[in-house]
Formats: C-alpha cells, sequence, structure tokens
C-alpha cells in the first residue's frame, strides 16, 4: 500500500533527511586515502547519535542477504554498485566511493547516497559521477503532481543510455515513510505515462545506479551483501528523498 505524507509528516521526514545529509557529509569528509571504510561508518554513526537517530540500515536482514547489515553506511568502491560492507578495507588514491546512508527520527526515515573520489580522479570517473548526477536531477524534475513513476524512470534511463551507462535492470528508487522501503518501487528505466500517479504527499527515494561499462549485468559478492557490475567496469549511486508536493518536488534530504 502506498501512504500519502501529510505535511506534519513531510515536515518530520525533513528533519530525518537532514540528519541523514550530515552523516553522508562527515562520512565523505572523513574519507582519504589510507582511511578504512569502518572509519567512514563510524564518522556517520557518530552524526546519527548526535542526533537521537537510528539506523534503518544497522541489522537489516532481507531475505536474500545471508546475514543481518552490520553498519549504518553501505560503503561500494570501485566496481560495487550498492550495498557495500563497510570494513578494513583502506582507501586508495583514486578510488570511486558511493556512500549510502539512511536515518530514522521520530518515527520517519530519511535514505540517501553520495558518490565522490579519493584522491586523484580519473577523468572517466568523474563523468560517470556526473551522469549519475544529471540522472538523479532529471528524475527529480520528473517528479511532480500529474506524472506518474514512469516519467521519473523514463527520465532517469534517457540520461544514462546517452552516457552509454548501464544499471542493474531490477533494482532502483521505493517509497519512503515509517519504513525505508515501501511502495511504490522506482524503476530506474520505464515508459511514460505508466505506473502509480504522483500526488502531492508522495515521497520517493530516487536513486540511479550507473555502471560505466554499459552493461545491465551485475553479481553478487561472495559476502552475500555487496553487489559488483559484471564486467569489473566503476559504478555510481546517488540518491535523495523527495516529497512530491504542489509546490514541485521537495528534496528532504539536503543539509
Ligand atoms: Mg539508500
Ligand atoms: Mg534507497
Amino acid at each position: 500500500m502506498v501512504e500519502i505524507k501529510t505535511d506534519a509528516a513531510l515536515e518530520a521526514m525533513r528533519a530525518a533527511g537532514r540528519v541523514v545529509a550530515h552523516a553522508l557529509a562527515a562520512a565523505e569528509k572523513a574519507a582519504g586515502v589510507g582511511v578504512s571504510l569502518r572509519e567512514l561508518d563510524e564518522a556517520a554513526r557518530a552524526v546519527l547519535d548526535a542526533a537521537g537517530a537510528t539506523s534503518p540500515f544497522l541489522g537489516y536482514h532481507p531475505s536474500f542477504a545471508p546475514t543481518p547489515f552490520p553498519a549504518v553506511i553501505c560503503a561500494s568502491v570501485n566496481d560495487a554498485v550498492v550495498h557495500g560492507i563497510p570494513d578494513g578495507y583502506r582507501l586508495r588514491d583514486g578510488d570511486l566511493v558511493s556512500i549510502d546512508c539512511g536515518a530514522v527520527v521520530d518515527g520517519w526515515a530519511g535514505d540517501a547516497a553520495v558518490s565522490f573520489v579519493v584522491g586523484t580522479p580519473a577523468p572517466a570517473d568523474l563523468e560517470l559521477i556526473e551522469a549519475t548526477r544529471r540522472a538523479l536531477e532529471a528524475g527529480i524534475a520528473a517528479a511532480v503532481v500529474g506524472n506518474r513513476v514512469g516519467d521519473i524512470s523514463h527520465a532517469i534511463g534517457a540520461v544514462a543510455r546517452a552516457a552509454r551507462c548501464g544499471m542493474p535492470s531490477d533494482l532502483g528508487g521505493h517509497g519512503i515513510g515509517r519504513r525505508m522501503h515501501e511502495e511504490p518501487h522506482v524503476p530506474n528505466r520505464g515508459r511514460p505515462r505508466r505506473g502509480f500517479p504522483l500526488r502531492h504527499g508522495l515521497v520517493l527515494a530516487i536513486e540511479p545506479m550507473l555502471m560505466a561499462g554499459g552493461r545491465d549485468d551485475y553479481r553478487t559478492a561472495s559476502d552475500g551483501w555487496t553487489l559488483r557490475t559484471a564486467d569489473g567496469s566503476r559504478a555510481a549511486h546517488i540518491e535523495h528523498t523527495v516529497a512530491i508536493t504542489e509546490d514541485g518536488p521537495r528534496i528532504l534530504t539536503l543539509p
């Protein structure tokens, strides 16, 4: 069932989104050559703790996973697309890092992700991140009253296609509210004018994942969580939680 939020709920979700933004900023600020992924998790965790927020990631145990998720962020490096576990891996010069983080404040969830390069960036990685950012921007621009979910999907897919990037075919965004994952599913490609109608008070996590190799397939790593590109090419993932309102899309996961 799709839950349409009241304006008071949107305000509460904005508070959760702000915590997510600050946690992501802290993790990105902590990142550097030689820094472990676990240290990025600790930086994000400190922000959640200080805000009195809980993590919807920590202990999350969907049916596909062999173990509960052990951290408050996903840290996905280079060919990892999403769901990377922040372990003892130490970042190297030129690594492309995607950090995904959620927070729950007063019972409402926020969910966002950033991608960036540690140290000296390869031009191709900056292009991949920029294309992912443009795909998210196009998806958000289509998140307006009167459109449908398919319009968001179509906008994201068009940018990815123009950039000759692949996207995991069955992964995408989602409704969000009292739980991190709610209906409807928001595919990263689709046909315009199809799918759930967008109304004031609908809140969606929009999250393009672009793979530089141009293929849409991926594989699950041996940890049972991390999803990696099938061809070993690099991936980027950027996400915002966005409320559809009569005044246009409102990004809830800004600082
Ligand atoms: Mg996320
Ligand atoms: Mg999400």
